[in-house]
C-alpha cells in the first residue's frame, strides 16, 4: 500500500475526526446532547473514510464502492426491520462483524505484507507490526466467536443460562498464555502455523469466555465486546499504519470497558469475575429461561379506573420503566399519561434502572423518542431515596430491576444488584401481562404479593390508554 504520509493533510484530517469522534462520545452521555453527539460522529466518519479513500490506494474505487453499497444495503435493510427489542443481539452480531474484519485484514497483511507497507523487498515482516496482527487477529477472534456466543443467548437460540466446563479457569488461563506465548514467538518466526494457531486457538478462547457466562450478566457482555472489538480496530490500525482506526477503536475501546465497569457497578458483579466468566452460575442465573412462580400466593388485582383514580389524588408518582414497555411500545401514551397526571397537579418522575430494559440506555432512548423532559427522568442513586414519600410507584414493564429478592435472598441469580426501593411506597401498580410471566432473570417478584400491590394485568400499551381514558373522565 503506498503511504502518502508526506502530505501533512492527512494526519490533520484524522485529527479532525477523531476530534469530532470525541465530541460525539461527549455528546451521547446526556440524552439532551445525543443528537448532536451523532452528528458529529457522522461528519467525523465521513471526512475519517473520504480522506482514506483519496490518499490509499487499496484497491480500485469501484471495487471498495461496490463493497460498500453491498454492505450498506444489507445494514439498512437490517437496520429497518429489527425491533427495538432485538436491539442488543443486533449490537452483538454487528461486533462479530468488526471481530472477522479485524481477523481478515490482519491475515490479509500476513499475507501480502509487502502491499501493506510492513514488509520489505524480502517479504519479511517488521518486528512491531508481527506483535500489532498477532494482537490484533486474537483480539479480533476472540471479538467474533465471543459475539456469535453473546448473540445466541440474547436472541433465545441458545440456553442462557450458564454452561459450565470443568477446570474452565485453567483452560482459559492456559488458552490466553499460550496465544500470548505464541504472539511473542511469532516476533522471531514468520511461520504460517503460528499465526493459524492463534487464530485458531483465540475464537476457542472467545467460545469459551462467553459461553459460561449467565443470562443475567448479558449487559456487561455487550459492552465487554463492543470494548474488544475497538482494541481489535486499534490494533489493526497499527498494521494497516491509519491514525483515525487507531483513534476510533481506542475510543471504542476505552469508551466500552469504562460502560462494562459502570454496569457492573449497577449489578453489583465483579469485573473481573464477569469476564473470568460463570458468574452467578452456582445460583443458577435463569438468563430469561425462566418458569412460572412456584408458590401460589394472594395478590390483588386492579383496574385501569383504580390506577386513574388513586393516581389523580396522589401527590408525587414515580414510574419505573422496563422491558415490558419497550416490547408494548407503550412510551408514547405514557408520556400523556405523565402529562395528565401533571395537569391535576401530581409531580411526576420517572426512575431508570441502568439495565432496565435489553440494552445500556435503552429506556432512556424510548423516553427521548416520546418527549418526555429530561428534567423528570432519574437514575437510580438519585431517585432511590424518594420512594419512601411516593404516594405511587408505577412499575411498567419493568420486573427484575424492582425485584427486592436482589436485596435478601442470596441464592437469587440477582442478589448484589441494587434495585429500586418500590415496596417503601404507599401504592404499587405493576403493569404486565400475566401472572405467570418472569422478567430476564427468570424469578418470581415478591412486590406482586404485597398489601399495597395492585396488580394490571394487560398488555402495558392497552392498559395505560385505559389509564388515559379514565384520567381524561
Ligand atoms: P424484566 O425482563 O425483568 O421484566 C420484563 C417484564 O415486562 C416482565 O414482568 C414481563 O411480564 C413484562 N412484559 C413483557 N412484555 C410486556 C407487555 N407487552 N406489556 C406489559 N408487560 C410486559 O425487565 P427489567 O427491565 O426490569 O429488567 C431488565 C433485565 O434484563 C435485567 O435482569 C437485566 O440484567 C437484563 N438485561 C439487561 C440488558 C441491558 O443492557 N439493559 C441486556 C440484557 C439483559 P409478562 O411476560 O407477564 O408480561
Amino acid at each position: 500500500m503506498a503511504h502518502l504520509a508526506v502530505n501533512p493533510w492527512i494526519p490533520f484530517a484524522y485529527l479532525v475526526a477523531g476530534v469530532c469522534f470525541i465530541l460525539a462520545l461527549r455528546g451521547l452521555s446526556s440524552p439532551a446532547t445525543s443528537r448532536a453527539g451523532n452528528r458529529y460522529g457522522m461528519f467525523g466518519m465521513t471526512i475519517a473514510v473520504v480522506t482514506t479513500l483519496v490518499t490509499h490506494e487499496i484497491a480500485s474505487l469501484p471495487e471498495i464502492i461496490g463493497a460498500i453499497a453491498v454492505g450498506g444495503v444489507i445494514g439498512f435493510i437490517t437496520a429497518r426491520k429489527i425491533k427495538m427489542t432485538d436491539m442488543p443481539q443486533l449490537v452483538a452480531a454487528f461486533h462479530s462483524l468488526v471481530g472477522l474484519a479485524a481477523v481478515l485484514v490482519g491475515l490479509a497483511a500476513y499475507l501480502n505484507p509487502i502491499a501493506f507497507g510492513i514488509a520489505g523487498a524480502d517479504g519479511i515482516i517488521e518486528p512491531q507490526s508481527r506483535v500489532e496482527m498477532g494482537l490484533g487477529i486474537a483480539i479480533g477472534a476472540i471479538t467474533f466467536s465471543g459475539s456469535i456466543i453473546a448473540f445466541l443467548k440474547l436472541a433465545g437460540k441458545m440456553s442462557g443460562s450458564p454452561i459450565l466446563l470443568p477446570g474452565r479457569h485453567v483452560i482459559n488461563l492456559g488458552t490466553l498464555i499460550a496465544i500470548l506465548g505464541l504472539v511473542g514467538y511469532f516476533t522471531q518466526d514468520q511461520s504460517q502455523w503460528i499465526i493459524v494457531t492463534i487464530t485458531v486457538l483465540s475464537f476457542l478462547i472467545g467460545f469459551l469466555l462467553i459461553v459460561p457466562i449467565g443470562g443475567a450478566d448479558m449487559p456487561v457482555v455487550v459492552s465487554m465486546l463492543n470494548s474488544y472489538s475497538g482494541w481489535a480496530a486499534a490494533a489493526m490500525g497499527f498494521t494497516l499504519h491509519n491514525t483515525a482506526m487507531i483513534i476510533t477503536g481506542a475510543l471504542v475501546g476505552s469508551s466500552g470497558a469504562i460502560l462494562s465497569y459502570i454496569m457492573c457497578k449497577a449489578m453489583n458483579r465483579g469485573f473481573l469475575s464477569v469476564i473470568a466468566g460463570g458468574f452467578g452460575a452456582d445460583a443458577g442465573a435463569g438468563g430469561g429461561a425462566g418458569g412460572a412462580p412456584k408458590e401460589q400466593r394472594p395478590w390483588k388485582r386492579g383496574s385501569a379506573e383504580d390506577a386513574a383514580f388513586i393516581m389523580k389524588e396522589a401527590e408525587n408518582v414515580i414510574i419505573i420503566p422496563g422491558y415490558g414497555m419497550a416490547v408494548a411500545q407503550a412510551q408514547h401514551v405514557l408520556r400523556e399519561m405523565g402529562d395528565q397526571l401533571k395537569k391535576h397537579g401530581v409531580n411526576v418522575k420517572y426512575a431508570i434502572h441502568p439495565v432496565a430494559g435489553r440494552m445500556p440506555g435503552h429506556m432512556n432512548v424510548l423516553l427521548a423518542e416520546a418527549n418526555v423532559p429530561y428534567d423528570e427522568v432519574f437514575e437510580l442513586e438519585d431517585i432511590n431515596g424518594e420512594f419512601a414519600q411516593a404516594d405511587v410507584a408505577f412499575i411498567i414493564g419493568a420486573n427484575d430491576v424492582v425485584n427486592p429478592a436482589a436485596r435478601t435472598d442470596k441464592s437469587s441469580p440477582i442478589y448484589g444488584m441494587p434495585v429500586f426501593d418500590v415496596d417503601k411506597a404507599k401504592t404499587v401498580f405493576f403493569i404486565k401481562r400475566s401472572m405467570g410471566g418472569v422478567g430476564y432473570a427468570g424469578v418470581d417478584n415478591d412486590v406482586f404479593y404485597m398489601d399495597q400491590t395492585m396488580m394490571l394485568l394487560a398488555d402495558a400499551k392497552k392498559m395505560v390508554e385505559e389509564i388515559n381514558k379514565a384520567l381524561a373522565d
